[in-house]
């Protein structure tokens, strides 16, 4: 747990502090599960799309094939297993590099895979470089205003101060809102497209993101605290919760300004376009009656509107020069 500080607290510096403290001292796993987690076929079929969006880079030697926050390495240790039966050239030719904060998951990921880690994508050495991302945008702390003043356009932040909300007048301003209106913004989020769009200048580049959120900035309150899978109040017991947030695809896309972006499109389409049910059919046809039905609730929970298909989008930034990268297109 983190102390309540009794001065009131930025809700991004909040979420910051909490999150560094939920990652470093528990298992997440227990309290949510992801994409490569419920089925092997997802970092198999990253693995593949890398592999394409390589061979679209002219085959570059010394390429960095990066990720950032990881979790437990299960994505990456599918997609190296599948780069080493499709395309064995690109497994020379890499070196994996990963972007983790939590000391308890870098511990979990070196026993898995051998790599270079790092605190933040932007220290990533300059080399040409496929970033991949699930459920890592979500986990980055937002900023929330909220439209106050009758009329007038001002807005107020909300901070938070021993468990409650609060709220500071603030210069920020927005379009006009009807009063009450409440944006969120993530400025690392911003701040790594923004890093992204200046390196691909240089040096060629891929990142692929898969999260969830609106395809188009909303307003609302989007910020969620997870225990044990059970919605919780994010300002009791922090630091034993999951905070996240719905990603702004939109504000993140405009902030790449420069580079290509790709979709976001809904996951389910994404994964289906590069595979999904043709590879889960083979695997499942190696398996018992019951692990072979698993496998096959596992794709369709990724796939279908109703599970993670609709909600979780696909979106590529890629340096302009590159061919669009599989699965954004029929
Ligand atoms: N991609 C994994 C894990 C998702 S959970 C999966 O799909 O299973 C979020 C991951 O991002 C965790 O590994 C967490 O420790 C890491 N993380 C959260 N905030 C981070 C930050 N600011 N910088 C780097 N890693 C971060």
């Amino acid at each position: 747990m983190i102390m309540p500080l009794d001065q009131s607290e930025r809700l991004d510096h909040y979420m910051a502090r909490a999150n560094a403290a939920y990652y470093a001292t528990r298992d997440p796993y227990a309290d949510f599960t992801t994409a490569p987690e419920i089925s092997q076929v997802v970092g198999e079929l990253l693995g593949a799309w890398s592999a394409v969006v390589w061979q679209s880079m002219g085959r570059p030697p010394g390429v960095i094939l990066a990720e950032a926050g990881p979790g437990r390495g299960t994505l990456m240790i599918d997609a190296l297993r599948a780069i080493g039966r499709v395309a064995p050239d690109f497994r020379a030719a890499l070196t994996v590099h990963l972007v983790e904060t939590s000391p308890a998951l870098r511990a979990i990921q070196a026993s898995r895979i051998d790599a270079v880690w790092h605190h933040r994508v932007e220290t990533i050495p300059e080399a040409p470089m496929i970033l991949l991302a699930n459920e890592f945008l979500d986990a980055l702390p937002i900023r929330q205003f909220i439209q106050r003043g009758d009329g007038h356009d001002t807005w107020d932040e909300l901070y938070v101060a021993l468990g409650h909300w609060r709220e500071m007048p603030t210069d920020r301003v927005f379009p006009i809102d009807p009063e009450g209106s409440l944006r969120e913004i993530c400025e690392p989020a911003q701040a790594l497209a923004r890093h992204l769009a200046a390196r691909f200048e240089k040096t060629p580049g891929a990142a692929l993101f898969l999260d969830y959120g609106p395809a188009v900035s909303g307003l609302g309150h989007s910020l969620q605290a997870l225990r044990h899978g059970k919605p919780c109040d994010p300002l009791v017991d922090s630091g034993t919760a999951d905070l996240t947030a719905h990603v702004d695809f939109a504000a993140f896309a405009e902030a790449a300004a420069g580079l290509a972006v790709h979709g976001p499109i809904p996951q389910g389409m994404f994964l289906a376009r590069l595979g999904l049910f043709q590879r889960t059919a083979i695997l499942a046809g190696t398996l018992q009656p019951q692990a072979a039905s698993h496998m096959l609730d596992g794709a369709r929970r990724l796939a279908e509107p109703d599970g993670m298909g609709r909600l979780f989008k696909a979106m590529a930034l890629c340096h302009p020069a590159l061919a669009a990268p599989p699965g954004f297109s029929e």
